[in-house]
């Protein structure tokens, strides 16, 4: 990666902005559902402690929509960041104003303060500058550590640079070694596996990835409309009449660059999209009239194995079905588990999506895989060749002064 990164900047003693991504969610008991994305932020807070920094974080969580929601405070992250650093983690109710600025002035080195969720104030997501200059001002250095909010045009990504000099986390710096780099120059054979819903948020990272792959798996809803366009029957299930021609252009493009290109054998099949749903196996690739394709087969599970088997680099994006209903997870967490196994043996393993990341959380495959991207939107874009702005607004490492 070649972006400038804490390690490149002189940080001993400073007071550093910390943009971190603690975007969770939280039981009916307050506790956190899944702590991964704080976890992953604890190798750069550790790095800022080590050198005795003053430690400011700023994150947002959930879409308050610019007012105060108690459900979406920040608070809730102290106890767990605490225990996970084992010190205390300050905290105040607001992101800017007078208690944060006497909060901040009372920090001593390495000490921590979270400030409550940016998205509190309508002018985070309206890139306010005012507020970036506020936010900005708590601080000598911004380090960005939050992949999953780079590809948004707000004042904690691109505001703050404006006023602060402007450093990658070492958790961005693993996201884009690892989306990039391990992308970039694969290990062959590289495979993809490609699910999700819909063929339309996919339709640019296939085409961004077909010409670097050997091999791709297709799965989830939107294999129908591939499977629709191949002249298979698929029922009631999910497809996109209106993509129809960029799924065979896909299927014509893979066959002209050689990618091997797999698409569901057999499913599992529901009467209704519902728990309490009738299902079982489609025989084929066939889908009988009345019926919904809801997740990949058995006889696809076998197929795909010994490909997830062979490949040297497996990136993987978007579920294999409807996995937030359990009947219908199998597949998902199948194709998750041979994830596992195969970074095991070797394999460079790189997952990332919003709904992926849940599947690799239930299927306990998230410190099995190489690299667990937790920017879902981000990640996608990255993959798409996009140009994401909260990146573009940290220097490269030449731009050193
Ligand atoms: P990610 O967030 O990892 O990029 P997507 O958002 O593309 O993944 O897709 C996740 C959604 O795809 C899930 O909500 C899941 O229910 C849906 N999905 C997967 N398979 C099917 C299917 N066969 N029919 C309808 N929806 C599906
Ligand atoms: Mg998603």
């Amino acid at each position: 990666m070649n972006k400038l990164t804490v390690r490149d900047w002189g940080i001993e003693n400073k007071t550093v902005v910390l943009r971190v991504d603690y975007n969770v969610s939280f039981d009916k008991q307050g506790n956190i559902i899944d702590d991964t994305r704080i976890r992953f932020t604890l190798p750069t807070l550790n790095y800022l402690l080590e050198k005795n920094c003053k430690v400011v974080i700023i994150s947002h969580l959930g879409r308050p929509k610019g007012k105060i929601e108690p459900s979406l405070s920040l608070r809730g992250v102290t106890p767990l960041l605490a225990k996970l650093l084992k010190q205390k983690v300050g905290f105040v109710t607001d992101c800017i104003g007078k208690t944060v600025e006497e909060g901040v002035k009372g920090l001593k080195n390495k000490e921590i303060l979270l400030l409550e969720n940016l998205r509190f104030h309508p002018e985070e997501e309206k890139n306010d500058l005012e507020f970036a200059r506020q936010l900005a001002s708590f601080g000598d250095l911004f380090v960005q550590d939050a992949f999953g909010a780079v590809h948004r045009l707000h004042a904690s990504t691109v505001g703050i640079p404006k006023f602060l000099p402007t450093v990658a986390g070492l958790l961005l710096e693993k996201e884009i070694s690892y989306l990039s780099d391990a992308i970039e120059n694969a290990a062959h054979p590289f495979l993809a596996i490609i699910g999700g819903d819909k063929v339309e948020n996919k339709i640019g990272i296939i085409k961004n990835l077909l010409n670097k792959v050997d091999a791709l798996i297709i799965g989830g809803g939107m294999a129908y409309t591939f499977l629709k366009s191949y002249g298979a029957e698929i029922g009631n299930s999910l497809w996109e009449p209106d993509k129809l021609d960029l799924a065979e252009e896909i299927l014509r493009l893979a066959k002209e660059m050689n990618v091997r290109l797999f698409l569901p054998l057999d499913h599992v099949i529901a009467d209704k999209i519902d728990p309490a749903a009738n299902i079982r196996e489609s025989e084929d690739i066939d889908i009988p009239a009345g019926w919904i394709g809801v997740d990949i087969g058995p006889l696809t599970i076998d197929r795909c194995a010994p490909v997830i088997k062979q490949a040297k680099t497996i990136f993987w994006n978007g579920p294999m079905g409807i996995f937030e209903i359990d009947k219908f997870a199998q597949g998902s967490i199948r194709i998750a588990q041979l994830l596992g196994q195969a970074t095991e043996k070797g394999t460079i393993t790189i997952a990332g999506g919003g709904a992926t990341v849940t599947v690799a959380i239930r299927a306990g495959i998230t410190d099995k895989v190489s690299h667990l991207s937790t920017g879902g939107g981000a990640c996608l874009e990255f993959l798409e060749g996009k140009q994401l702005p909260g990146l573009t607004v940290i220097p490269e490492k030449q731009c050193i002064p």
